[in-house]
């Protein structure tokens, strides 16, 4: 029998609509790898579902003014139509409020407490005194250590996608009230994390680790993506430090232990838990048994994540799943980087975004446009960009110009000479059409096998071209008026070629291939690499039109629904109000310096940051600094600078950084240096 793959795809937040982003980051191609696996017949759990806590949910709630439950319930029902009018093809789409999974999350907490896995520390946390309630994860928001932008959350900045404590928020604010929160005493179950650092970097570097329990689980790293390892990498030079898994928040699934009111699991504790109650809820209702999945050893593990889940997959869950014991740990986590929109970031704040089920709506019967058009875009070595003028070039001069004027002139063709009747079984006899559709399975396996997924789109359409010119150098309708035996086979050929082109189709645009094999009058579905079978005197149907051009009005509606930031016309950004009153004496504790950069160097795996060394005239010393994206390191060097040489030492990626460069932003969020004149002496103090 063959070998169990779970293919998770990260759940969904059910509190707004889904956008092309999130599908680009982890459905698509999730769809893309499940569809290909059920073609080789594999024994798939293709699984997902809406992550329906964390403050993300009743942050919502509260902003307008309806219960948390009320929330989920919208979103998910929102979400979960759009997945299955898309086609993407979840074996199951669970939710997080339900029952099973509430049970399945305590349990697995149990279990970590019985393996005393988790650490009961007391700590202080900020609270809101107003609202009388400690502020994890979104309740508090700050100015982000890492990239300096303002509005971080507890737990993460969107920014930079860098994961985050509470503590490390510049300038924290609640939330809710606004405030400077305060600092309360509270108890909270901690994952140790550090003492799980080796055995992850033995597994993250060699696939395996010493006290490995299904060496079959082994993973080749080097079929790891590299942002992915990079993330990854960094986190652990960074030293891994415990990490809180309950949270005081009324919502949420409860702590399963008496006296613990008020307090729930970490979404990120319930989340990824979520995968395995949902394969559980899957299996009650088809009869199978979930344990195959997700603890036998042959078991294979996928997980489909944008990259700001990579340390939750990567190393949190992992961490997790080995503490409780028996399950299988990811083989791999092909995490994509962020799809961009006409420009900008996608907001779905300011509804700069393409919103799934509107999409549906307004191109009804067109959802291949969009898996071809996503997939060949998707962001899979770094963040791209979506624009509707790229959409209809697409659509216009790919699959209506290439794959679907190839399909449509064969059919025509063969319809008009020989009225749809093939005179010979399913076969081939153009040795060059032959080797193309070899090619094809070759290239395509070599690519969807390694998340390759844009180039594997790439090799089917790459057929469809040959096709093309196959047919234009045949040049049946040259030929039916002097051979006509021959255009009659030349065109069987290419019918032979279309069945295999439309099974390489299969996994990306599903649609257009039970199409093909519709006018082929094939089964609706081929496995792969399957003989192409039909007797002679096989009847074709009747042609159908797979794509229509998209006129420029269409997309022009399109762009005018979206809402980018402000940028050349009518620019009116504000300048942030004064901050809080300080003394004197605050302000005379730091110690600003005239300094010249002697020297500035990329930091490894960190895009924002240069490693800057500095003469500060009572000494030189390094300064890391989230400037790289607007300065190149051969700039700075040279450059007289304004350091805050008093600021507590701090390491960033790996790399002590011992003060900060003064910059000043402007209003379109350049920086500049805040620098004295030349001649001024190093050393010299600023006040
Ligand atoms: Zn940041």
């Amino acid at each position: 029998m063959s070998k169990p793959i779970t293919i998770t795809a990260a759940l969904p937040y059910a509190n707004g609509p889904l956008h092309i982003g999130h599908l680009a980051g982890a459905y698509l191609p999730a769809d893309i790898f499940a569809r290909y696996q059920r073609l080789h017949n594999q024994d798939v759990a293709f699984i997902c579902g809406s992550d329906e806590h964390g403050a993300a949910i009743t942050l919502r709630a509260r902003k307008e003014g309806i219960s948390p439950k009320e929330i989920i319930d919208t979103y998910h029902e929102l979400n979960r139509k759009a997945f299955e009018d898309f086609g993407i093809s979840f074996d199951i789409y669970h939710r997080t409020s339900d029952s099973l999974h509430q049970a399945t999350a305590q349990a697995f907490f149990l279990n970590l407490l019985e393996k005393e896995a988790l650490e009961l520390r007391e700590s202080e946390q900020f609270y809101d005194e107003q609202f009388q309630q400690f502020l994890a994860d979104r309740y508090i928001t700050g100015t982000c250590p890492k990239c300096q932008k303002a509005g971080a959350y507890g737990d993460q900045c969107e920014k930079c996608g860098s994961s985050l404590n509470p503590d490390e928020l510049i300038e924290p604010k609640s939330t809710l009230s606004g405030s400077t929160p305060v600092k309360r005493k509270t108890s909270h179950w901690y994952l140790p994390m550090q003492n799980h650092q080796h055995w992850l970097q033995q597994w993250l570097s060699s696939g395996r680790f010493d006290e490995m329990a299904f060496p079959i689980t082994e993973h080749q790293p080097s079929s790891w993506k590299s942002n992915v390892m990079g993330q990854c990498t960094s986190w652990l030079q960074d030293g891994l430090k415990p990490r809180a898994m309950t949270r005081d928040l009324d919502w949420g699934v409860p702590v399963p232990l008496p006296n613990s009111e008020g307090k729930v699991l970490y979404v990120w504790l319930d989340a990824p838990i979520g995968y395995i109650s949902a394969t559980k809820a899957w299996a009650e209702q088809t009869g199978k048994n979930w344990q195959r999945y997700w603890t036998e050893p042959d078991a294979r593990l996928i997980h489909f994540i944008g990259k700001d889940n990579i340390v939750f997959h990567c190393l949190i869950f992992p961490i997790l799943l080995k503490s409780h014991g028996g399950f299988v740990l990811p083989e791999n986590v092909p995490a994509n980087e962020f799809l961009n929109l006409e420009g900008q970031k996608i907001s779905t704040s300011r509804n700069h975004a393409v919103w799934l089920h509107e999409y549906l709506q307004d191109f009804p019967g067109k959802r291949d446009e969009l898996r071809y058009v996503l997939c060949s875009i998707a962001p899979e070595t770094g963040d791209s960009e979506f624009t509707w003028k790229d959409f209809q070039t697409r659509v216009n001069s790919e699959l209506v110009a290439v794959l679907g004027n190839l399909v449509n002139r064969v059919m025509v063709l063969h319809h008009t000479y020989f009225k749809g009747k093939c005179y010979r079984t399913a076969s081939c006899q153009s040795a060059e059409l032959q080797a193309s559709v070899e090619r094809m399975y070759d290239e395509l396996q070599q690519h969807v096998e390694a998340y390759r997924f844009r180039s594997g789109l790439q090799s089917v359409m790459e057929l469809a071209r040959e096709g093309n010119r196959h047919l234009t150098q045949r040049e049946p309708w040259k030929t039916i008026k002097t051979n006509p035996d021959q255009a009659q086979a030349d065109l069987e050929d290419m019918l032979w070629m279309l069945a295999h082109l439309g099974c390489g189709l299969q996994p990306f645009l599903p649609d257009t291939a039970r199409k093909v094999f519709q006018m082929l009058k094939l089964p609706a579905q081929l496995a792969w690499q399957d003989e192409i079978q039909w007797p002679a005197g096989h009847t074709l149907n009747s042609t159908q039109m797979l794509f229509e051009k998209i006129e420029d009005a269409d997309m022009e509606k399109q762009r005018a629904k979206l809402n980018p930031a402000p940028s050349d016309p009518a620019p009116t950004p504000s300048l942030a109000a004064a901050k809080d009153p300080i003394t004197f004496q605050d302000f005379s504790r730091c110690d600003i310096r005239v300094a010249t950069v002697l020297s500035a160097e990329p930091v490894e795996g960190a895009n924002r940051l240069l490693k800057l060394t500095v003469d500060i005239g009572i000494d030189t010393r390094t300064v890391v600094s989230g400037i790289a994206e607007h300065f190149a390191p051969e700039s700075v060097v040279g450059r007289k600078v304004c350091l805050l040489v008093n600021l507590e030492p701090r390491k960033l990626r790996g790399v002590d950084s011992q003060g900060m460069v003064l910059m000043a932003e402007d209003l379109e969020g350049r920086l500049h240096f805040v620098a004295p004149p030349e001649g001024v002496n190093n050393g010299a103090q600023v006040k």
